[in-house]
């Protein structure tokens, strides 16, 4: 089959249902909302005590059937022919294995102890054919309608790229060794994109200006670092943004040796920089050797242009390291 009457077939399937009827396996309920909130390190009081709610972020955790799976949970509900089929269609084409890339979730309203939850889940949209690091393939997004009652409370889009490993291509036969051409300098590999999403947009259009910039609830004045809908100190969603002076410390570091990366010249130290603000933020250290990152190291934020689309906010040494020649 060629290219087009794959996605031809595969985009028959946009609409069609993944899961009917579901099920939670639990009420939302307060021993599971511990659990999570202890193995998270969330204190937020509004997840405790008699007008306790649940983490927004447990949506999904509310929808999963454990070790056991949804059956017998509810005698209607199951994951839907479609699904398999598309999944099954994609293997038989090569798109073998499986990786998850990323979920979304919108939230309605919160979700209490006592609630009953219900979700539908349909397979949203079959991208094109892609070629990524780890092989050829397409993502496939599905999308869960979690409802208590009739009311929808909110909803839990996940995405996975199905993909012909990179290195099962069957090889090629040896070409007949011809005069040396001359050798074409490789193609420099991009560094990934940032996810950019609703939540975290204006800290990337702070970068393209290059500002630095922290979120700060607004009723409690505390910062926030990375960016997030709501206060964890408060739960407030009301914040407003502030310009971080860009002076911080090297909290901690690793050196990263493996994995290779392409865009990435190994090994480099990744560093967890505290600002002077007092939150920290994960980012790379420039203009240093790997070797020489402590623990403490003065550094101040550069923007650092990688390519036309991509500046990120990176870290140098705000003073000379010692060992390091002058
Ligand atoms: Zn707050």
């Amino acid at each position: 089959m060629d290219d087009d009457g794959l996605y031809a077939r595969l985009r028959a399937y946009e609409g069609l249902p993944a899961v009917v009827a579901g099920v939670g396996r639990d009420p939302v309920n307060a021993p599971m909302i511990r659990h999570w909130c202890e193995a998270m390190g969330d204190r937020n009081p509004a997840y405790t005590g008699p007008d306790a709610i649940a983490p927004p972020t447990m949506l999904q955790a509310w929808t999963m059937g454990g070790l056991g799976g949804l059956d017998g949970v509810s005698p209607h509900a199951g994951r839907a022919q479609a699904y398999d089929e598309l999944l099954a269609l994609l293997d038989e084409a090569g798109c073998t294995s499986v990786v998850a890339t990323d979920c979304e979730q919108e939230y309605l309203r919160p979700l209490r102890p006592g609630d009953e939850v219900g979700f539908d889940t349909v397979i949203e949209s079959v991208s094109g054919r892609k070629t990524t690091k780890l092989g050829t393939g397409y993502f496939v997004t599905t999308r869960t309608d979690v409802r208590v009652g009739a009311e929808l409370v909110g909803t839990h889009r996940f995405r996975i790229l199905k993909y012909a490993p990179a290195h099962n291509r069957s090889p090629e036969p040896e070409p007949e060794p011809e005069p040396e051409p001359k050798p074409k300098p490789e193609p420099r590999e991009l560094r990934p994109r940032p996810v950019v999403n609703r939540d975290n947009a204006g800290f990337w259009e702070g970068v393209r200006d290059h500002r630095l910039l922290l979120q700060r609830c607004t009723p409690c004045g505390v910062l926030r670092f990375p960016w997030l809908p709501g206060c964890n100190a408060c739960g407030s969603p009301d914040w407003d943004a502030v310009e971080a002076s860009g002076e911080g410390t090297v909290f901690s570091y690793v050196v990263m040796h493996h994995p290779q990366f392409p865009a990435f010249e190994g090994p480099f130290a990744v560093v967890l920089v505290e600002l002077a603000e007092g939150v920290r933020m994960v980012s790379d250290v420039i203009g240093v050797p790997y070797d020489k990152v402590r623990i403490g190291m003065p550094v101040r934020v550069r923007f650092e242009s990688y390519d036309e689309e991509l500046t990120l906010p990176v870290f140098e040494p705000s003073e000379t390291p010692e060992g390091v020649g002058a």
